[in-house]
């Protein structure tokens, strides 16, 4: 079989296809009995499954969370962990079209999402790593710095974040590479550690009395007398209200929903411990770092600062992630060329959930809620979504956020299509070519990028 650009040979390496992040807090099997019946049942113990159940336990409801698989094990365990807000409302124009009150009050709630997180993690005193260090947006071509000014005015403007563009010279204060051409800088932003988040999520929940149940999937539900019944694969639950919080891995289970959430999977790499200093000079103030790719490129030093996890969908059709690992690793050394030496330890991958609307949905269908479409973004968007969907369950608001007050489209026929994601990714590729033709085709032959000028620097200075 031909190798992949940039692959190791086993010799050399091979990482774990598991998430780097479940070294410290692996999802959990919790093969508990099932009751029989309950106030509230959530489907999904992601961040907004759990956050949804955490809400209802303490607000006095039975509460039961089911999952198909082990605790955790969806994308929410499997993230970036980077938090923001606002940015993806603003950089994908998703609220372009809106009536200028609706697009102030999509932010608003926005910034409210990440104001939750912070306050749920302190109140609760979530062991999550979550460290408020900044973002740096760079630009992938020469072409995208202008717009990226133009962006970070815009968020600067409409949710007040501090902000500061930075040109390629500039830009080493923030990443120790050439590789992009300038960008800028959100102080505000942060990452978090999303596999410990969600274990303290678990057990908060259970603290306030939810029962977490695994390995049980949902196949279907129905509606008997005000409340439903939930076939499961451990027998049926009847329940007053029901939540679905499944999004990038939402099944048959949901057919609405899965009519408006297009899975769509996101790749990532763990490199092994960087000698003493060289994170100072790749990420000396230790920012998560994305690009203005349409395949969007992250990366982040772990919350512990020793290694560097790197991200982005590196090729139009999926494949094992210990496969993709080379093409990962050298779109990385694009970027890091330092990094050569150093083992890949993990390998893994997760799904987000897209929807037509590039916005993410609490909507209610049948007397069923749901919570779901992070367009890959939803640390802290489906954290407060979950809260927020329990919070109307319970008739404990009567206020509904932007997420719960806008029709939830559904995806176009082409886009559920087998093949859809492939040719849209396809699609974005070309479009990364079109802006920087020869960067893609370097990343493809999987050469090693210049070195960054500032260790150019340090080899010229005596
Ligand atoms: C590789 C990757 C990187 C990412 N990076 C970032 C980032 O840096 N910042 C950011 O903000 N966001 C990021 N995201 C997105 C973020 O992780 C997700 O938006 C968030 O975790 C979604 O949480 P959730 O609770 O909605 O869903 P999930 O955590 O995906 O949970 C859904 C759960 O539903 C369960 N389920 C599905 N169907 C059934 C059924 N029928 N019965 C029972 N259970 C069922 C699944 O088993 C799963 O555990 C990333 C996602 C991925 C995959």
């Amino acid at each position: 079989m031909a190798q992949e650009p940039g692959a190791a040979t086993g010799e050399e390496w091979t990482p774990a296809a598991t998430p780097y992040w479940w070294d410290a807090a692996p999802p959990e099997d919790s093969r508990v009995e099932l009751p029989a019946r309950v106030d509230v049942a959530i489907v999904g113990s992601g961040f907004a499954g759990l956050s949804a159940a955490l809400e209802a336990a303490r607000a006095g409801a039975t509460t039961l969370v089911l999952d198909a698989g082990p605790l955790g094990g969806g994308a929410s365990s499997r993230s970036g962990g980077m938090v923001s807000y606002g940015q993806k409302l603003v950089l994908t124009e998703a609220l372009k079209g809106l009536p200028v009150a609706r697009q102030v009050a999509a932010l608003e709630d926005s910034k409210a999402t990440f104001e939750f997180l912070k306050d749920l993690v302190s109140r609760e005193g979530l062991d999550a790593d979550l460290q408020l260090c900044g973002r740096f947006f760079g630009a992938f071509a020469p072409s995208h710095l202008e717009t990226l000014r133009r962006n970070a005015e815009t968020l600067h403007r409409r949710i007040g974040v501090t902000i500061r563009v930075l040109s390629r010279a500039e830009q080493h204060e923030e990443v120790g590479s050439a590789y992009f051409h300038g960008g800028f800088v959100v102080e505000e932003y942060g990452g978090l550690h999303p596999a410990k988040l969600n274990r303290a999520l678990r057990d908060a929940a259970r603290r306030a009395g939810a029962t977490l149940a695994s390995h049980a999937r949902v196949l279907s539900t129905m509606r008997a007398g005000a409340g439903h019944v939930l076939r499961t694969e451990r027998g049926e639950v009847r329940a007053d209200q029901v939540l679905f919080a499944t999004n990038g891995y939402t099944d048959g289970a949901a057919p609405w929903l899965a009519r408006r959430v297009l899975p769509v999977a996101s790749y990532q790499v763990a490199t092994e411990p960087l000698p003493p200093g060289l994170m100072d000079r790749l990420v000396p103030r230790r920012r998560m770092v994305t690009d203005s790719r349409r395949e969007l490129t992250y990366a982040r030093p772990s919350p512990d600062g020793t290694r560097i996890l790197f991200g982005c969908r590196p090729r139009a059709i999926d494949a094992d992630p210990p496969r993709l690992a080379g093409r990962l690793r050298a779109r990385m050394l694009r970027i890091w060329p330092e990094l050569a030496g150093l083992r890949i330890t993990h390998a893994w991958g997760g799904f987000v959930g897209m929807t037509a609307d590039r916005i993410a949905h609490v909507a209610e269908k049948d007397g069923v809620l749901h919570a779901a479409g992070c367009n890959g973004n939803g640390v802290a968007l489906m954290t407060f979504l979950g809260w927020h969907a329990a919070q109307l369950m319970l008739g404990r608001t009567n206020r509904r956020a932007f997420f719960a007050d806008i029709p939830f489209p559904a995806l176009p026929a082409p886009a559920r299509a087998p093949g859809f994601v492939a040719l849209a990714s396809a699609a974005y590729h070309l479009r990364d070519f079109a802006d920087n033709p020869g960067e893609v085709a370097r990343e493809r032959l999987g050469r090693a990028a210049p070195a960054s000028t500032q260790q150019r620097k340090k080899e010229t200075t005596p």
